[in-house]
């Protein structure tokens, strides 16, 4: 699977090449509208639409039954509590890090040195952002139902354990229902095993559909600030992941990244954690290992609240703008940029270019446009891609981690090489 997935991916790269490239090889002929009509807005559009759609279709059901099961199986909220703060603290610290990390490669490389900025960016309208005590409050749902159809992830998170809390306090009538959660997840599991087997054509529509609008052109002129974003990303994937998964956690990174290469080809693709979090929690269980009580809690949470890819962008695209402008930036608007990211970082839903809406909050606070984002759009999609990858292994590094300290990590299942090619 994982390796028809990833020809579904270099196909769609290649075949997106061509449909972009094409009508400028044969000039004054239809193939120009007829790319755009029948595949890119047609087949294209459509059958990638379908496949993250189906993705998304599984978010709701998947967080709650499989959180509901994860508190049972956790049965004392003491438990529960401890894997929370320690969850909790784990994300911030990680996310901390990035952004250091980027601000630092971002102040030695200085992609923004060359460039000249000033007047040439669309404009860009950021959306009002509801004040922190609001946000607090938006986290507890007052309707379940309504948290399910907007999908709120919080919200759905907040009213599992609570469920799962009830369940356990219940008695034998907690146990009966308990079961029937516990019966559903293992359908719903089945459900996103049946929707992983379009993921080689699903894969291939979302990546041709991206390289066929945006083509390489749009790398040019960004390209310092791309390769800032990139070796920012790649440093933190490979030096602050691999360190705590060898160190911390005492968990071979190489097993580790062996089998998690489903969940960051999906992230790559559809650059959105939350569409890939069914896959992601697929590889955890099944082929890292973790129990279903601790991945339950610390996938969904991550997906929703760890963003180390995006706070890795935001850092370097607000030193880009910085010195593109011409702002010097201090030391008390680095250590701004610092917490503002972490915390943006939380209130990034996760899906595509999120993290650009809370880039504005970001500029905002160290008094740069939030205008200028219009000039970094173009090539976001592609940076998109990648960060996304490395936020979904974040919260898998995590995951491990914790599940390590807790005693919910099997071992066995971690080190077998033949759970590589069971599908998540
Ligand atoms: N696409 C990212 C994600 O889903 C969020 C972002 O940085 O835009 O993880």
């Amino acid at each position: 699977m994982t390796i028809r997935i990833f020809v579904g991916l270099l196909l769609g790269f290649a075949v997106g090449l061509v449909m972009h490239y094409l009508p400028q090889i044969v000039p004054d002929s239809p193939v120009d509208l007829w790319i755009q009509e029948y595949l890119i807005d047609g087949v294209f559009l459509v059958f990638g639409k379908i496949f993250v759609n189906l993705l998304k279709l599984m978010i709701v059901p998947l967080v709650l039954v499989s959180l509901i099961c994860g508190v049972i199986a956790s049965e004392e909220s003491k438990s529960l509590g401890r894997l929370g703060s320690k969850t909790f603290v784990l994300y911030l610290l990680t996310t901390g890090v990035a952004i250091t990390l980027a601000l630092m490669v971002a102040q030695v490389i200085d992609p923004g040195a060359g460039a000249n900025l000033e007047g040439d960016y669309e404009r860009y309208v950021p959306k009002e952002r509801p004040p922190f005590v609001q946000v607090l409050i938006n986290i507890f749902p007052d309707n379940p139902m309504q948290a399910m159809a907007e999908g709120n992830m919080l919200q759905v998170i907040v009213f599992a354990i609570l469920v799962g809390i009830a369940l356990n306090h219940t008695g034998a009538q907690g146990k009966r229902i308990g079961a029937i959660f516990e019966d559903l997840n293992v359908v719903v599991m089945k459900l996103v095993q049946l929707i992983m087997q379009l993921a080689p054509y699903g894969v291939f529509f979302l990546v041709g559909k991206v390289f066929a609008e945006q083509g390489v052109d749009l790398l040019k002129g960004l390209g310092a600030y791309m390769g800032c974003v990139l070796l920012a990303l790649a440093l933190h994937f490979t030096g602050t992941y691999m360190t705590i998964l060898t160190l911390v956690a005492r968990l071979n990174p190489i097993i580790f990244l062996t089998k998690m290469r489903p969940a960051l080809m999906f992230a790559f693709s559809t650059a959105s954690s939350a569409a890939t979090m069914p896959v992601t929690m697929g590889v955890v269980e099944k082929k890292l290992g973790v129990k279903n009580s601790v991945a339950s809690f610390t996938i969904p949470l991550g997906t929703t609240i760890n963003m180390d890819g995006t706070a890795i962008m935001q850092g370097v695209a607000t030193v880009f703008i910085a010195s593109a402008y011409g702002i010097e930036l201090g030391v008390s608007e680095f250590l701004t940029v610092i917490a503002t990211a972490t915390l943006a970082s939380i209130g990034t839903a996760a899906v595509p270019s999120a993290g650009m809406i809370t880039l504005a909050m970001v500029l905002g606070q160290v008094g740069l446009p939030a205008e200028a984002i219009g000039l970094i759009l173009g090539v976001d999609r592609i940076l998109d891609m990648v960060r996304t990858a490395v936020n979904v292994t974040g919260d898998a590094v995590v995951t491990c981690t914790v599940a390590r300290s807790e005693g919910a990590l099997d071992q066995a299942v971690f080190d077998d090489p033949d759970a590589v090619e069971v599908q998540p």
